[in-house]
């Protein structure tokens, strides 16, 4: 299918491809054609392989991101993305795909996302970002690639018999003391302390935390805070 679509100028994003007629939902909007091969990536660059980059030819490179898309992506016999309709598109509707359907991670993107959408994650970020309800919501219209990556990281923790990255944190934490356990330690050291003569403390050097009550900071095993997407 060609045709029903035209370039315009959107008021905040630059240029913009719109349909000039209705797309059902699962039909082809876009068909994607291979222009050149890349050897590395870039704000143009579409993602096609775990390690290979395209150029598309024609609008195809003008359609802009959004969080929550219109649009999804098929790879078509040539290699190149087509661009399906995940919702019902009506004339005069910007068309949009989400740039994490094609690019496993983005570097190129560091402003905020103005996308306008209710579901904007503000920051542009690649799939290996992306949450997965979002992942889940994607379903069938992403770059294949990508999916083959997270079933490989998948086997391979399941072969190394690994939990979850996010529960092995938890498993290595050293156990809390408990209020009980304090107040016996406590009364210990009272105990000792009637039993001999109190002996000056040596002067702290720097760096010596026992003034703060012997704190051992945990930031340093804290990890380090959530990106703001
Ligand atoms: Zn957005």
């Amino acid at each position: 299918m060609t045709g029903g679509y035209e370039l315009q100028r959107t008021e905040a994003k630059g240029e913009g491809v719109f349909a000039t007629r209705s797309f059902q939902v699962g039909e082809t909007v876009m068909v994607g054609v291979i222009d050149c091969e890349l050897d590395h990536n870039h704000a143009h660059a579409s993602q096609v392989g775990e390690k290979r980059f395209v150029l598309h030819g024609g609008l195809i490179t003008k359609v802009n991101h959004s969080c929550d898309p219109n649009c999804g992506i098929h790879l078509n016999g040539a290699g190149a993305h087509d661009y399906v309709a995940r919702q019902l598109i009506t004339a005069g509707q910007e068309i949009t795909f989400d740039y994490a359907m094609r690019n496993y991670s983005i570097e190129h993107f560091a402003a905020h996302c103005q996308c306008g959408s209710p579901r904007c994650r503000d920051r542009i970020t690649g799939w290996k970002d992306l949450p997965a309800e979002r992942k889940a919501d994607y379903h069938g219209l992403v770059a294949p690639y990508l999916t083959a990556i997270d079933d490989q990281s998948a086997t391979q923790q399941a072969d190394l018999g690994q939990p979850p990255r996010c529960h092995q944190g938890i498993q290595h934490h050293p156990r809390q003391p408990r209020t009980d356990d304090l107040s016996d330690a406590v009364q210990r050291l009272d105990h000792l302390r009637a039993r001999r003569p109190r002996q000056p403390d040596p002067p702290l050097s720097n760096g010596d935390t026992r003034a703060l009550g012997g704190t051992t900071s945990n930031a340093a095993h804290r990890p380090p805070p959530a990106p703001g997407c």
